[in-house]
């Protein structure tokens, strides 16, 4: 119950993962809240199917505006509060699990300081399903005893790089790198120099489980090449190390997305 007659009941704010962009991998729980939230924020990373299944007069994209610029953080930060103090419900979709590089810490942080209560609700991020999908698992008992999730987005080339690549390059486990499209050439090169054999497999799985998946296959030193050839573009997941090549060794059983195979770069 609320003292002030004229002031709504405090709402309430559900972070949810959306998985990789499949309407069928949507959780059971996301895909409830989807339909029973007042208002549902998204960016485009849910990919097309899902958000297209929103009706139109609940959703809010707060990912690239018309211009082409990003809508600030702070501006969803505040959006989310104002939504739920005006005793909204409302769903914060983000694709793949809103804490693997997805600034669900942050925003959950903000809700909590605010005093909005909130929940999370995890999604399969697209870290583990996107080389899945393509045939290529993150751990393998003969390939890899450990996976890194790494973003691909920092300057290698900084001092201050936040990423470690010569410790990556180390791990002799798997290396999945997000957001790393544009940044290819300086961390496969990072990796290299830091000892990393040439020829270890490279995959990049470009809208993993959207319509219009690709993948594309190469090695450390070829992949870039590879990525040019085949106009490779965001979203996508560069999987690096033995497990690549498992792909292969299955892609003709394989069956996840029409046109799958035949993209093979
Ligand atoms: N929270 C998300 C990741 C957000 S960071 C998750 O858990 O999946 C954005 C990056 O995620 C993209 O640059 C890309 O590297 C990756 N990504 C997200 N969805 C993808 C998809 N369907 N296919 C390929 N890569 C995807």
């Amino acid at each position: 119950m609320n003292s002030d007659a004229t002031a709504p009941d405090l709402g309430f704010v559900s972070l949810v993962g959306s998985g990789p962009g499949d309407p069928e991998l949507l959780t059971v729980k996301a895909k409830r809240l989807l339909t029973e939230a007042d208002v549902v924020l998204h960016d485009k990373l849910p990919g097309p199917e899902i958000i297209e299944s929103i009706p139109e007069a609940n959703r809010e994209d707060v990912g690239k505006r018309a211009g082409g610029e990003w809508t600030p953080q702070e501006y969803t930060n505040r959006r989310l509060v104002e939504l739920a103090r005006d005793g909204k419900h409302v769903v914060r979709l983000k694709g793949g699990d809103p804490f693997v590089f997805g600034r669900g810490g942050e925003e959950m942080e903000h809700l909590a300081s605010e005093g909005i209560p909130f929940e999370v609700v995890p999604g399969i991020t697209s870290a583990v399903a996107g080389p899945g999908v393509a045939g290529i698992p993150v751990t393998h008992r003969d390939h890899a005893s450990s996976v890194s999730f790494v973003t691909g987005h920092e300057d290698p080339t900084k001092d201050e790089s936040a990423v470690n690549w010569e410790a990556l390059a180390a791990t002799g486990g798997t290396l999945v790198v997000l957001m790393g499209v544009g940044k290819l050439p300086d961390y496969t090169a990072a990796l290299r120099e830091a000892g990393m054999e040439p020829d270890t497999p490279v995959a990049l799985v470009e809208r993993a489980t959207w319509p219009g998946m690709r993948v594309a296959t190469g090695t450390l030193e070829t992949i870039v090449d590879v990525r040019d050839a085949e106009g490779i573009e965001p979203p996508a997941i560069t999987v690096i190390g033995a497990v690549a090549a498992t792909r292969e060794r299955v892609l003709e059983f394989l069956r996840n997305r029409p046109g799958d195979a035949e993209d093979e770069g």
